[in-house]
């Protein structure tokens, strides 16, 4: 234990402990599609995200719009244009309404509230929040039976913002959900989404016993419940039993995707993070590595995403803790430029670059003859430390 407080004595780049911040969320990958009326106890899709994602800060505009831009439906320029979802391009930039107008031109299908129909990614941002705001007014309004859903992906939107609502939005969607009578996945899910807006363990341990009642923990879902309980033991130095649960997830996902996989390559991302934490430098640094390439065969090699950014992160981080600064400069400066061109990432590129400045500053020190780089632009305080995938469910 002891060796763990000194740890938190470590400068802006010693890893240190969650300081009870919300864990946030920022948009990835895979989203089964949601059923209009999805079966009763069925499982919802998880949706595995990266890292934390930020709120803007206030006033800001939702995102940079490139010059030249117009709406991917209504192809007018004017007004505020977002890009929500991974789509990138002619398609990248949309209006909310323009979302919306299409969502309710296509009901009952409530994924459409949600998630981009082309690429697949749930909306993130403060267009995600205005969306899943219009859905839920709709639901209540007609009185629908799809109020706790439309309550959850609102209080999942809120929990990727990093709005302080989330948690109380998310235990609102629960109360729900269960006076709906549902106590199975969809429960779970929202369960997992608790945990992750409260930093609460015991709601990861409450889903996944409704797994286990359901024989569902082989599942997927079971799997990012899973990683998301060993990112709060991770969080309060229990690294042990966090590593134990990594390993456990990593094994159901293997199972499930035998190849490359963006879910495999979280779990070994996490286990990166939690050896890292551990002092296990080397073994982070493998770990890190594998994910990163193992995204790239995901992904693409010049692909532009979340994860593939907290690669980069924990990688540059991970090789900054072994001294080896040059190539974690590099892993760092690719977070930076991912995370600026990704929405609602402002908070980790400020965070990034607080990183990069601290490996830029030891390697001078390490190697005082070394040209110097300019410090990048920063204007955090806080002190950031590795960056722990926390995976919601939907
Ligand atoms: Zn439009
Ligand atoms: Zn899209």
């Amino acid at each position: 234990m002891e060796r763990h407080r000194n740890k938190h004595k470590m400068g802006i780049f010693g890893r240190r402990r969650s300081r009870g911040s919300t864990p946030k969320t920022s948009p990835q990958t895979s989203y089964r599609q949601l059923d209009a009326a999805p079966p009763k106890g069925s499982p919802q899709a998880p949706t595995i995200q990266g890292a934390d994602a930020a709120p803007p800060p206030k006033g800001s505009p939702i995102t940079q719009v490139t010059p030249g831009a117009a709406c991917r439906i209504c192809l007018s320029d004017e007004g505020e244009l977002i890009t929500p979802c991974a789509c990138r391009g002619d398609s990248a930039h949309v209006h909310v309404a323009c979302l919306a107008r299409w969502a309710r031109s296509v009901e009952p299908r409530v994924d459409a509230w949600r998630r981009c129909g082309v690429c697949l990614t749930t909306y993130s941002g403060a267009g995600a929040v205005a969306l899943a705001e219009e859905f839920l007014g709709r639901s209540l309004m007609k009185e629908s039976r799809y109020v706790p859903a439309a309550r959850h992906a609102l209080g999942a939107a809120l929990l990727n913002c990093g709005d302080a609502r989330a948690a109380a939005t998310l235990e609102r969607a629960l109360r729900e959900k269960r006076s709906y009578g549902e106590d199975g996945a969809a429960v779970a899910a929202v369960l997992n989404d608790l945990g992750i807006a409260s930093g609460e363990e015991e709601r990861f341990r409450e889903a996944l016993e409704i797994y286990a009642s359901r024989s569902m923990l082989e599942s997927k879902d079971a799997a990012c419940a899973r990683l998301n309980l060993g990112n709060a033991l991770c969080r309060r130095g229990r690294y042990r039993e966090a590593k134990h649960e990594y390993e456990r997830a990593l094994s159901v996902l293997t199972q499930m995707h035998p190849g490359n996989d963006a879910d495999v390559a979280k779990a070994l991302g996490n286990l990166g993070v939690v050896a890292d934490y551990d002092s296990r430098l080397d073994e982070a640094v493998a770990y890190h590595k594998r994910a990163l390439a193992m995204q790239r065969a995901v992904f693409g090699r010049d692909a532009i995403s979340s994860d593939v950014a907290n690669s980069h992160d924990n990688l540059g981080v991970a090789l900054g803790h072994r001294g080896e600064y040059v190539e974690a400069e590099r892993h760092l400066e690719a977070c930076v430029e991912m995370r600026r061109t990704l929405p609602s990432q402002e908070r980790m590129v400020v965070r990034a670059l607080a990183k990069l400045n601290e490996v830029r500053a030891r390697r001078a020190r390490a190697c005082p003859q070394a040209p110097q780089r300019a410090p990048a632009a920063s204007r955090v305080a806080e002190t950031p430390g590795v960056v722990l995938p926390y995976i919601p469910t939907f």
